[in-house]
């Protein structure tokens, strides 16, 4: 079955991969990034990104990598989008604020409002950290506490903690609104933290994960679940209608999974230089489908901002 087409919608929401390098080695990670990756965004490319922004009026600047807060630059760009009226999110590990020289990052993110969106695949300690890590889920809980109390996830305070679940094996995520009210009452009675959302993402057979499922024998049957999962209604919400990808080297992508397949976007624009100078309109034009991109329509749908329906 071939995944039906896609058309742009208008731009509202801009995602920058500032690097792979990561303090954590994920079994899931679609980047696959980790402590020896050294590919980060230069200075230049990084510059581009707020003048974009007013360009094109963008609802958001969603900045992902990697661990994003580990580029030189991160705290410079948040400095001046946050002039901008345009939501900023920092796609956060939680673990990196323990890291040495990071210390003062929840401050800075409050300060500047920044939306954290955070993963959080369980709220029981054993599932965490057989995906992400021994000691991970500490460091999580601890991270929340300290975003709580600076206002994160309270009511009236205007900052959101989003939390992220993906499933830690090869099935779909559950519904959103249960689990949501399931991690609401579990992080709530164990360790009295609050927050704002819970979004469900479904893993996509590609990186790490696809070389995982390969070596399990699984990876066959996993994509064959997708593709029986299909569900036509998400087809209309999916991602990429309102979201472009940049990665490191400033190429841009509908998404960021076409961005680890290097599966280019169509047409003439192709880099953040090209978006700044040409004055085309991404509206109308054709998204590079192929078969992963069953993983966003599987079910209740996946996207970054967690299920479409
Ligand atoms: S999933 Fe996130 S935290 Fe884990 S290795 Fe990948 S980028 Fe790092
Ligand atoms: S994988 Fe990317 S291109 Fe494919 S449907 Fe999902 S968001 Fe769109």
């Amino acid at each position: 079955m071939d995944f039906p087409s896609v058309k742009r919608e208008q731009l509202k929401i801009l995602q920058v991969n500032l690097g792979y390098k990561c303090n954590q080695t994920c079994e899931h990670c679609h980047v696959n990034a980790g402590p020896n990756r050294n590919e980060m965004m230069n200075k230049k490319h990084v510059e581009l990104i707020p003048k974009i922004i007013e360009k094109y009026k963008l609802e958001c600047l969603d900045i992902t990598g990697g661990a994003p807060e580990l580029h030189p630059e991160f705290k410079s760009l948040i400095t001046q989008v946050s002039n901008i009226d345009c939501e900023i999110i920092d796609r956060c590990n939680l673990t990196i604020f323990f890291e040495k020289g990071h210390e003062n990052l929840p401050q800075f993110l409050a300060e500047n409002k920044v939306t954290i969106t955070a993963s959080l695949p369980c709220y029981e300690q054993e599932n965490v950290d057989k995906q992400r890590g021994n000691g991970v889920f500490q460091k999580c809980i601890r991270a929340l506490k300290l975003l709580n109390r600076l206002g994160y996830g309270m009511n009236g305070t205007g900052l959101k903690l989003n939390l992220v679940y993906n499933p830690i094996g090869p099935f779909l995520p559950p519904n959103q609104v249960r689990l949501e009210s399931k991690y609401r009452a579990e992080l709530y009675k164990k360790f009295k933290i609050r927050f704002s959302n819970l979004y469900t993402i479904t893993n996509m057979p590609i990186q790490r994960f696809a070389i995982h499922l390969k070596k399990d024998g699984k990876l066959d049957e996993y994509n064959y679940l997708l593709q029986a999962s299909y569900n036509s209604h998400n087809l209309s919400t999916v991602m990429c209608r309102s979201l472009i990808s940049v990665d490191w080297q400033g190429n841009i992508y509908d998404c960021d999974f076409n961005q680890q397949l290097n599966l280019p976007i169509k047409g003439t624009i192709k880099t953040i230089n090209d978006l700044l100078t040409q004055n085309i309109s991404l509206t109308g034009s054709s998204i590079n489908v192929k078969t992963h991109c069953f993983g966003c329509t599987a079910g209740t749908g996946s996207s970054c901002s967690g299920s479409l329906t």
